[in-house]
């Protein structure tokens, strides 16, 4: 075991701030990793501020981060996908059980057993895991991805949350090639959505709350953009949709954008509000829409996820800052006030 500089919350109401984290020294399977990026996502705010107490309450002290790119250190002697100096990603997964028909059919992230990289039970040092807003990490390779070296990587670190939770319920839905797509929030996941949407050949669609966001979305490839505040733009794209992906994060009316679907269309729930959302049993009836859910990607599909990326040169679009600042970026998050996606420059912790 050895002791790692790191962030850390102690509390709901506590401000993150400077701690240092027991990491294990790496064991057979596990690779060792320098952590150079680690994206913000809104699942850490939720987490530290104890938002989703009522399904998943939050252990303290609590160390977030899962959207984490770094240079592999060390590696345990069984293992064959990593050496030292190799540029790496972690997300939100970092055990499973491997036995389940869920792993088995690689979608870990379903697996009854699965261990998230922070607030999880750690089955090594026991406590709890401890996330990426730190020096460093160790996980069992499996839960490791590879990251192509033509990439920024700070912005790919949020590939490994935002990313492959936009990439995995598009592919799932088939081919979007000519079809009518709307993402629902332009922030972290959305801007992704947007980026993967157009990139699959989809007429894409954004809808925001923030008028002051209208030409950031037509440049990361939206072709149309609703203000969402303007029922007059509304009515007029109502019963349109083959597919929306809903990314927001607080307290909305999911109906009218269950409105906006055509025949058949789909509306999947990625956004996480802490408080249920009412859904009116005739907004899916007509027009014999669906809705559903969808949670992260298995690690099979965050390979694909970042490969694709690598091909296509699709990244996050970041504003890297000091851990420094992580608290003031975290009151920006909530005023939606980030494009698209914080990344934070870890080599700041060494002056802590
Ligand atoms: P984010 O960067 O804060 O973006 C959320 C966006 O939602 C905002 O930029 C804003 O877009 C819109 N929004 C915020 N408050 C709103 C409100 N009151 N009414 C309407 N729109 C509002 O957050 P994120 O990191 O993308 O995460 C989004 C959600 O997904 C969070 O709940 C997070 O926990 C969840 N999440 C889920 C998964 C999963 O596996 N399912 C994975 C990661 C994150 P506009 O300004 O454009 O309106
Ligand atoms: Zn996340």
């Amino acid at each position: 075991m050895y002791k790692a500089k790191a962030y850390s919350a102690a509390s709901a109401t506590s401000p993150l701030a400077s701690a240092e984290i027991p990491r294990r020294d790496a064991t057979e399977r596990d690779v060792q990793i320098d952590i150079l990026y680690c994206g913000i996502c809104h699942s850490d705010l939720h987490t530290v501020r104890d938002e989703w107490s009522g399904v998943m309450p939050t252990t303290y002290p609590c160390v977030p981060g899962h959207e984490i790119v770094g240079r592999v250190t060390a590696v345990g002697p069984a293992v064959t996908k990593f050496k030292p100096g190799d540029l790496v990603g972690v997300g939100c997964l970092v055990d499973s059980d491997h036995t389940c028909p869920n792993c088995k059919a690689d979608v870990e992230q379903f697996c009854n057993n699965a261990i998230f990289t922070y607030n999880s039970p750690d089955r090594h040092l026991g406590g709890i895991t401890y996330g990426g807003y730190s020096e460093s990490i160790v996980v069992d390779e499996h839960f490791v991805l590879r990251v192509p070296a033509n990439l920024d990587p700070a912005g790919v670190a949020p590939l490994l949350c935002a990313g492959i939770t936009t990439y995995s319920p598009m592919r799932r839905w088939g081919d979007l090639t000519g079809k009518k797509v709307g993402v629902v929030g332009l922030g972290g996941l959305g801007h992704m959505g947007v980026k993967f949407a157009r990139a699959f050949g989809a007429h894409v669609v954004v809808f925001t709350t923030s008028p002051n966001k209208k030409e950031d979305a037509l440049r990361l490839g939206a072709h149309e953009v609703i203000v969402s505040t303007d029922p007059e733009e509304m009515k007029r794209q109502a019963g349109t949709f083959d597919f929306i992906l809903d990314t927001i994060a607080a307290e909305h009316d999911i109906n009218a954008y269950i409105a906006m679907l055509g025949l058949d269309g789909e509306i999947t729930l990625v956004g996480a509000p802490e408080k249920p959302l009412p859904v009116s049993a005739f907004a899916l009836l007509f027009g014999r829409r669906s809705l559903s859910g969808s949670l992260i990607g298995g690690l099979k599909e965050t390979q694909e996820m970042l490969d694709f990326c690598g091909q296509h040169n699709i990244t996050a679009d970041v504003e890297i800052i000091p851990i420094q600042k992580v608290n003031e970026a975290y009151d920006r998050l909530v005023r939606s006030d980030v494009k698209y996606r914080f990344s934070i420059d870890m080599a700041s912790l060494k002056a802590e």
